[in-house]
Formats: C-alpha cells, sequence, structure tokens
C-alpha cells in the first residue's frame, strides 16, 4: 500500500500533461525560436500554455511568461521589478511567512541597501490587513505576498489589502507568489490591482522545472539573466517545450475539474479533521478557514522525522514541514506563533485530487498505531 499525502511539495503528473509532453518530445520538437515549421509548431504550445493560464486568470495570454517555475518566477519579479524601479523608493515589505524563493530574494536586496519591512501575523495566526497598510510608505516600491501559506494553508488577506492599498499607493507593485493558491481560489490580478503573479506547474498535477509569471502590461521588469530574447527577454533560454506543454493540458484539466477538485480537498480535509479528533495528543495546527489542500497537526512529543519515518515504513508519505526546508526546525511555522514543541512535532498533508476517503481511514489507522507505539517509547 502507498498513499501519497505530499501534494504540497509536488503532484502526481497528470495522464493528459503526460501526454501532451510525451506528444511535445517525439514530434513537435522544433525549437520555439525557429522560423520554419517545426518552430512554429513548438510555438504554437507555448502559446497554447499562456492562453490556459490566462483564461484561469482572466488575462490577456501575452501577460502571461513562461518560466522554470516559481523559484524563478518570484526572482525574475522580485528583483526585475525592483530593479527597474531603482530611483524611486527604497523599502520593500513583505511577510515573516514567505517561502525562501521570495524571503531569500528580498533579503539579498536587504543586503544590497533596501530597507525590509516584515509583516508578522497576529498571535493567532491570522493577518490583520491593517498592518500592512501600516508598513507601506510613500518609499515602498515593492510589496511581495504569499496568497496560501504552504506550510499551513493559511489564506492571506490580499483581496483586501491589494485594493486599499493600490487607492493610496497607485505607484506600488504588488507581488503575489500564488503558488499554493492558484486555481484553488478565485484570483483576478487585473480586478484586483496585483502587477506579478508566480505560479509553479508541478503542484498542479503538471511536470517539475515549469511554472509562469503574469506580468501587468506596461509594467516595466529589468531582466535578472541575458540571454537569446526568449520570453521577452524576460527569462531568456530555450524553453522546456514539453514541461510547458504539460503544464498548459495540466492548467487544462484543472480548469475543467475545479469544482470536483476542490470538493475532493474540502471533503478529505474535514474526514481527516474529525478522525484527529479520536486519536490521543493529536493537536491542528491549520487555520479552520485555510485553504483545504492542506492540513497540519502535531503530536507533540513526538519528533516530525521520527514520525515521518515511521510512516513511511507503513507506505505512507506526508512531510513535516516545507519540504524546501529539509530537517531544519521550520522558520516559517515559529513565526506562525506556534509553541516550540509543536513546531519540531508538525506534520503537512496535503491532499491530492485523486485522494481517497479509504486512503484517509487507512492513513488515520496508520497514525494511530504509529503513534501509539511511539508514545510508549518516547514516554518509557
Ligand atoms: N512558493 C511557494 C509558496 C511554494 O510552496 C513553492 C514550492 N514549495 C515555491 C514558491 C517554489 O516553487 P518551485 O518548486 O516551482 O520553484
Amino acid at each position: 500500500m502507498e498513499i501519497y499525502l505530499d501534494n504540497c511539495a509536488t503532484t502526481k503528473v497528470c495522464p493528459e500533461a503526460v501526454e501532451a509532453a510525451m506528444k511535445a518530445m517525439a514530434e513537435d520538437y522544433g525549437n520555439p525560436s525557429s522560423l520554419h515549421r517545426m518552430g512554429l509548431r513548438a510555438e504554437r504550445l507555448l502559446t497554447g500554455t499562456r492562453k490556459a493560464a490566462a483564461a484561469l486568470l482572466g488575462c490577456d495570454y501575452g501577460c502571461i511568461y513562461l518560466t522554470g517555475g516559481a523559484t524563478d518566477s518570484n526572482n525574475i519579479a522580485i528583483q526585475g521589478a525592483v530593479r527597474a524601479r531603482a530611483r524611486m523608493g527604497k523599502t520593500v515589505v513583505t511577510t515573516t511567512v514567505e517561502h525562501p524563493s521570495v524571503a531569500e530574494t528580498v533579503t539579498a536586496l536587504e543586503k544590497g541597501g533596501y530597507t525590509v519591512k516584515r509583516v508578522a501575523p497576529r498571535p493567532d495566526g491570522q493577518f490583520a490587513p491593517e498592518d500592512f497598510l501600516e508598513a507601506v510608505d510613500g518609499d515602498t516600491v515593492l510589496l511581495s505576498m504569499m496568497m496560501v501559506n504552504n506550510e499551513l494553508g493559511t489564506i492571506l488577506p490580499y483581496e483586501k489589502v491589494v485594493p486599499a492599498l493600490k487607492k493610496r499607493f497607485p505607484d506600488l507593485i504588488v507581488h503575489i507568489d500564488g503558488v499554493q493558491g492558484f486555481t484553488k481560489l478565485p484570483f483576478l490580478p487585473e480586478k484586483l490591482g496585483v502587477d506579478l503573479f508566480s505560479f509553479s506547474g508541478h503542484k498542479l498535477y503538471a511536470p517539475k522545472g515549469v511554472g509562469g509569471l503574469y506580468i501587468r502590461k506596461g509594467l516595466r521588469v529589468l531582466p535578472v539573466e541575458y540571454g537569446g530574447g526568449q520570453e521577452k527577454a524576460i527569462r531568456p533560454g530555450t524553453e522546456a517545450v514539453p514541461a510547458i506543454a504539460g503544464m498548459g493540458a495540466a492548467l487544462q484539466m484543472v480548469k475543467e475539474h475545479r469544482a470536483a477538485i476542490m470538493q475532493n480537498y474540502r471533503e478529505r480535509n474535514g474526514q481527516l479533521r474529525l478522525l484527529l479528533k479520536d486519536i490521543p495528543g493529536a493537536v491542528i495546527n491549520s487555520p479552520e478557514n485555510g485553504c483545504p489542500h492542506i492540513l497540519n497537526f502535531s503530536f507533540p512529543g513526538i519528533p516530525s522525522e521520527v514520525m515521518l519515518h515511521a510512516l513511511e515504513e507503513r507506505g505512507v508519505y506526508v512531510s513535516s514541514g516545507s519540504a524546501c526546508s529539509k530537517g531544519a526546525l521550520s522558520g516559517v511555522l515559529k513565526a506562525f506563533h506556534l509553541p516550540d514543541e509543536r513546531v519540531r512535532s508538525a506534520l503537512r498533508v496535503s491532499f491530492s485530487r485523486e485522494t481517497t476517503a479509504e486512503e484517509i481511514d487507512a492513513f488515520a489507522e496508520a497514525l494511530r498505531e504509529v503513534t501509539g507505539h511511539l508514545s510508549a517509547v518516547v514516554n518509557g
């Protein structure tokens, strides 16, 4: 038995995406920059993927830039936008709970002389919109905030924050790291006033190493890499056509089945929450109103790594905090004001469109067994 519950780290590629990627490799293998027919066929695949992303974001497909994933998109967005506005201000506002691809990029700017203000969640783990309004001032060039936190599923208050800030500071550049929220929550960048929006394919049933960046029409972003001018010189280098074609197919599949996919996340989340109530020692860390594909919980006293491997022996795959910060005590969970003991024992479960009720029952059974055994060991 294998139960994969680490879909925030990455998802299984859907059959539609596999087929599209295979076809791009075997048949449409031209270079999209080539002027002949084979080039044109490959170029059409890129356009198809731009259109699939644009259809989900309600924007023109010319605003979609194809990248090597969200780390790439976040770097281009943040560094590129700030560079283009170098003379207009020296402050960047972000949060204390960002993914390293945002947090480290902003820290690099700080080392280069920018002032960085990091908005923190309140003690209840929720962000207050007014804290963002207070942090941004006339010197702020960029606000970069995530849509949904990847460890807890907390939804950030971008819907309130962005329009309010844009009203007060029309020139402020707003970047949203949308990796964990894209297609899960309704999101229309133009309507909200968002200038830059990053997403990743492999969290949405597409192959790894491909993603996208929405750039508002007219916004100037300077390149952070130089090369052959692909993606309007914002992301140069020959495009990963098979992965991009796969992402187009995956996005189309998600768009078509969105309601059913969301329903499955909600049902599995509710089911697991109920089952955890009956397992001694379980404490839920995710908020009630979070994005339902993630459920984070702890068994205080049993270290995450120990639990993770005990579950792995039973064929169950979960994550201890973010897969990007292997082994380290999660700074993000601490930033959400979780007590150290809960941080040390946190497990993140993330559902896929295919996760079944039977799998969650079996997972709960495995948890019951493992925690019963481990707490006997830990408590002597
Ligand atoms: N931002 C968030 C919120 C994420 O969860 C991740 C993936 N863990 C990334 C950015 C990075 O995405 P990618 O793996 O496509 O570089």
